[in-house]
């Protein structure tokens, strides 16, 4: 790795060293969002940039789960950035080994090595009103920044439910996310809890080897086949050779992807011919009656996340399996209570329980011009302009905020969006001479109900499910209501009709340059 720049100091140079080091920008987080924003910083010409990693290493979602069978369910070509194409993928869906890999490829490439800060977790990030900056507190140390760009993954914080008795369990517990590779769990006892796309892709990677499978299944997902493949090593030659091949192939996978939104958005009922194909594929998967009625969702298709796999109904067939048709509500000794009353006796559990999406983590630890936290701001549900900034959180952006999420697409297509949003307002400020901004509270009020207009029609609130879009008041706070292309034109520029700008006074200048140097 190379050797890390010291930060610039906001000082003269003939000032004593530094004590808090200076940064233009402060990025929280290494996985696409923070990857991506350190490519797109530097192109813009700002070099001056931390991003801070609580892991040891880059790659975000593709470091943390490396549970067996983790792999993407959007197509490779698609799933990967723009300005980054990979004519090499191996298969038309990337198992987590081969994103990992190119994150770390990208980081490479690009330069973003001096940049990285690991073992940085940001535990506090406060807004300084009078010098107009972000002071940021990490494990590895303190920063000031002019810009904070919170890239922290909407899905990075696991999720395990506070079950009675679990603590007292006597076997071994974890995440999905956190898969200990140490605890074999050949012909053990297994429970798996979710049936989320995490748990439909263990169950059949874990089955053949384990002694007995429980799934506890609150509730049913609908499940599509996976039209994956190995490219092959013509394919790949062509990639190489010619690459608009590369460009082509993701803009057609774009173009599919693009218009099946509609169907989500605008006509949940154009689903119906979908669910059919899931209904085939769980008949064809499932010959018994019981459980394929057990296995059969109740709401439409779409409402939530649709699991992708060939290999999930098999498993779940298989003699050494059991689907429990009801969540897990109490955990007795060794023995597993569902909320239908049966008892499961077992010697792990897997929880594919998902992540604190709605209540994002990073929330709690920024503090904006009021001293609030964003998560006392966003009590009543989470909320953005854009997606992207939050009033009376001066120069805060998100990577993958507030309603910026997919039902359906690469959720790349959206971080790049708001890449191109930041680095608009970055070059923004300078070119009109502010040090910093904010959106109005108004601008941000029309924006977001102009956008939970657009989401009443669409599957995610009209589907007749509880996912994990929805906050503890049923309102859907995660998805975009729209096309990624709608997106990106929202974000192509920043207008600053809907800004505050807030200018450094010279006093203020002086005494963070005083306070740094001190
Ligand atoms: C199992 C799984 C499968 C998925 N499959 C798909 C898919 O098929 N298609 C799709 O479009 N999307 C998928 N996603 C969503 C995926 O999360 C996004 O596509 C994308 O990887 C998000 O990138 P990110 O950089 O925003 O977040 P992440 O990749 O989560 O990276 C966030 C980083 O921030 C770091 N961090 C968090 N808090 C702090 C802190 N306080 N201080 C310092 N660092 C911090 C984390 O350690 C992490 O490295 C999947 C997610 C999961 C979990």
């Amino acid at each position: 790795m190379a050797a890390s720049p010291k930060p610039r100091a906001r000082t003269s140079p003939t000032a004593s060293p530094a004590k808090v080091p200076h940064v233009r920008v402060a990025v929280i987080g290494s996985g696409f969002g923070g990857i991506g924003a350190g490519v797109r910083l530097r192109r813009a010409g700002i070099t001056d940039f931390v991003i801070l990693e609580r892991a040891g290493s880059v790659g975000g979602t593709w470091r943390d789960n490396d549970y067996p069978g983790c792999a993407c369910d959007v197509p490779s070509h698609l799933y990967s950035f723009s300005f980054a194409p990979n004519p090499d993928w191996p298969r038309s869906f990337s198992g987590q080994g081969d994103i990992r890999a190119y994150l770390e490829r990208v980081t490479d490439t690009y330069g973003l090595r001096p940049h990285l800060r690991f073992n940085a977790e940001v535990s506090e990030a406060r807004w300084e009103p009078a010098q107009t900056r972000w002071r940021v507190t990490s494990a590895a140390g303190e920063w000031t920044a002019d810009a904070l760009v919170s890239a922290c993954g909407p899905l990075s914080d696991p999720q395990i439910p506070d079950l009675p008795g679990l603590a007292d369990f006597p076997g071994k517990v974890f995440h999905t996310s956190r898969w200990d590779h140490d605890y074999d769990l050949a012909g053990k006892r297994v429970a798996v809890v979710g049936t989320g796309a995490s748990a439909a892709q263990v169950v059949p990677a874990i089955q053949p080897k384990v002694g007995r499978l429980t799934l506890f299944q609150r509730t049913p997902a609908w499940v599509l086949p996976k039209a994956d493949r190995e490219i092959s090593a013509v394919e790949r030659w062509v990639h190489r050779k010619v690459p608009a091949t590369t460009a082509l192939r993701r803009a057609a996978l774009f173009a599919i992807r693009e218009l099946q939104v509609d169907a989500f958005v605008r006509r949940p009922g154009a689903l119906r011919l979908v669910q059919q194909l899931a209904e085939r594929h769980l008949a064809r998967s499932v010959a018994d009656p019981a459980l394929r009625a057990r296995l059969t969702p109740d709401y439409r298709i779409g409402c939530k996340r649709i699991v992708i796999s060939n290999g999930y109904y098999p498993a779940l067939a298989a003699p050494n399996a059991e689907v429990v048709a009801a969540g897990l509500s109490e955990v007795r000794g060794s023995t597993l209570v569902a909320a239908d009353g049966s008892e499961h006796e077992v010697d792990a559990i897997v929880f594919g329980t998902g992540f604190h999406v709605t209540d994002m983590p990073i929330g709690a630890k920024v503090f904006g011009a009021s001293g609030r936290s964003l998560a006392e701001e966003w009590k009543g549900g989470m909320e953005a302009l854009r997606g992207s900034t939050v009033h009376g959180f001066p120069n805060l952006f998100f990577v993958i905020g507030p309603n910026t999420g997919l039902g359906n697409s690469s959720m790349i297509l959206m971080i790049e969006s708001q890449l191109n949003y930041l680095i608009d307002a970055l070059t923004t400020l300078e070119s009109v001479g502010a040090t910093a901004l904010q959106p109005t509270a108004q601008a941000q009020r029309h924006w977001n109900q102009r956008l939970q207009h657009k989401m009443e029609r669409t599957v995610w609130n009209t589907g007749g499910c509880r996912s994990w879009y929805l906050d503890g008041a049923g309102k859907n706070t995660v998805l975009w209501p729209g096309s990624t292309s709608s997106f990106r034109r929202a974000t192509r520029r920043l207008d600053l009709a809907e800004y505050d700008l807030i200018k450094r006074s010279a006093v203020a200048s002086v005494s963070a340059a005083q306070e740094v140097s001190a």
